[in-house]
């Protein structure tokens, strides 16, 4: 059923992870498999059903059975946790079975989360309640499924048994998918213990998986090559995050992929009425990881990075902080023109002008102002283009539709003349414009009340909710008939304020 295993980094040496198999669960069950990635995957679908219907494949992806060829292992790494670094934080509750190769020839790890206590548990229980596995499912397939890099989730099984967080809860493996599980962290470890050669081993594990084109430069070059492509993917991914209203929730160290992926969905929510201070992790008590900081806590990650690296940089320790940090504070720029390149799409332009970075200021404010739905604010510009401006009392239904979205419509009013009128210099054809807005501006995202509904009825057993909101998440930017209620925000009665992990 699984494709063949790989094996490159429990081919690393002893010190980057330590040996462990998943701890078996009482009564696994399949409760949600991802056939198309199984399928990328090279799996073999044939052999998944029949193993489906003898019970292997929940077996296999609860732990229970280890597939041929795996040689599961927990990953050791450090990380800084809401500002304080931990030398030691490691898989605590995640086995890597291995690597495998996907249809595309890339390297691809499959993990499962929540398999049980490692020696990184640190007194914790290793598992992982069904909700936030169902979370991490739903959430993080959306992601990609919007065009944002991100890990995957093949597959979710229930264990039979129960966790205790707040209240007990049904236990639950996910299966993850990622281009690699290296993480910022992964380096702060081996420079935590001074251990130049392991971090030369993973810069080049690094540059081997994601960054290939480096490896041809001479070491004098190649690491600053790599903090600069990091860093590139970064502000280029929160970019991303930004414009669907995205909040990761725990950005620590830890939680970074070097890949720029996104990864280790935990509070993470998409805020609704746009707020820029907006926060839903419960654990995020002073909002260091608010939506509009994450670009900064980006670059501060970004430093932590560049700061492990400065040995392989140059020999000269003040020459080698000197060229990395002239890189980090390049960041802003660079992570300003993410955010244009996004922004402007998002509002249909196509062509750069002075004024646009405004512009975008200037609708987000009146976002702001009007407690307009970031989501559907974007979405209906289409509906505003297509109608064109109309005058009071006959205006355009598309633009009243727009305008219906604002509580007070002042900073609207005003803003929307200003778009039409730099819509107007594109010279482009409406129609073409509206596509070209509601084929990057969603109609549905994973709702905060939508999940949690899925969530909660999957606990008591009923999977129906989570299957409909998967597949409605299938289609983002496709109305999809009978379907409105995925894409209004939450009634007063249901919204979420915070999300736990
Ligand atoms: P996170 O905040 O989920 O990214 O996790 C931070 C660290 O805590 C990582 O080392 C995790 O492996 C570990 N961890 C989180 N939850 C658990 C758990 N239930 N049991 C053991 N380790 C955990
Ligand atoms: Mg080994
Ligand atoms: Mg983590």
């Amino acid at each position: 059923m699984f494709p063949e295993f790989t094996l490159r980094y429990a081919r690393l040496p002893e010190r980057f992870y330590l040996h462990f198999d998943p701890v078996p669960v009482k009564a696994p069950r399949l409760v949600a498999f991802n056939r198309p990635l199984a399928e990328q995957l090279g799996f073999d679908l044939a052999a998944f059903d029949e193993a489906l219907d003898e019970g292997q494949a929940s077996e296999a992806f609860a732990g229970n059975a280890v597939p041929d060829g795996a040689e599961p292992l927990a990953q050791a790494y450090a990380g800084h946790q809401f500002g304080h670094f931990n030398p030691r934080l490691g898989d605590g509750r995640a086995v890597l079975l291995g690597e495998v190769t996907d249809r595309e020839g890339v390297l691809r790890d499959i993990q499962l989360k929540g398999a049980g206590c490692t020696p990184f548990s640190r007194g914790a229980d290793g598992r992982a309640p069904l909700g936030p596995v169902l979370r991490e499912y739903l959430v993080s397939e959306a992601m990609h499924t919007l065009g944002i890099p991100t890990t995957r989730a093949l597959a979710a099984v229930t264990t039979g048994e129960r966790v205790f967080r707040r209240v007990p809860e049904p236990g639950a493996v996910l299966t993850r998918v990622a281009s690699s599980h290296l993480r910022v962290g992964t380096f702060q470890y081996f420079a935590a213990r001074d251990d130049e050669e392991a971090l030369r081993i993973l810069a080049d594990l690094t540059i081997e998986r994601h960054y290939p084109d480096l490896a041809a430069q001479p070491p004098e070059t190649r690491y600053l090559a790599l903090v600069e492509a990091v860093l590139a993917r970064q502000a280029r991914l929160v970019a991303g995050w930004m414009g669907l209203g995205f909040i990761h929730g725990v950005m620590n160290t830890d939680n970074i992929s070097v890949a720029g992926e996104t990864i280790d969905y935990g509070p993470c929510a998409f805020m609704e009425a746009y707020d820029p201070e907006q926060v839903f992790s419960s654990i995020d008590e002073g909002g260091r990881y608010a939506y509009r900081n994450q670009p900064w806590v980006a670059q501060w990650n970004l430093a932590r990075f560049a700061e492990t690296l400065i040995p392989l940089i140059d020999d000269d320790a003040d020459r080698a902080v000197e060229r990395a940090t002239a890189l980090i504070q390049a960041y802003p720029d660079r992570y300003e023109a993410e955010w244009l390149a996004v922004m402007r799409e998002k509002l249909g332009l196509e062509q750069a002008e002075e004024g646009d970075h405004e512009l975008v200021e200037a609708f987000l404010e009146a976002m702001k102002a009007g407690q307009a739905d970031f989501t559907l604010a974007f979405r209906t510009l289409a509906d505003a283009v297509e109608s064109g401006a109309g005058e009071d009392p006959s205006r355009g239904e598309g633009e009243a539709a727009l305008l219906g979205l604002f509580e007070s419509r002042e900073a609207i009013e005003a803003w929307l003349p200003r778009w039409r009128e730099r819509l107007a210099r594109e010279e482009v054809d409406p129609a073409v414009i509206a596509a070209r807005l509601r084929s990057v501006n969603p109609l549905y995202i994973p709702r905060n009340h939508k999940v949690e509904e899925a969530l909660a009825a999957a606990v008591e057993g009923d999977f129906a909710p989570f299957e409909a909101l998967r597949e409605v998440l299938a289609r983002p930017f496709e109305a999809q008939p009978g379907h409105q209620a995925y894409a209004m925000p939450a009634p007063a009665t249901e919204a979420v304020f915070r999300t736990f992990c």
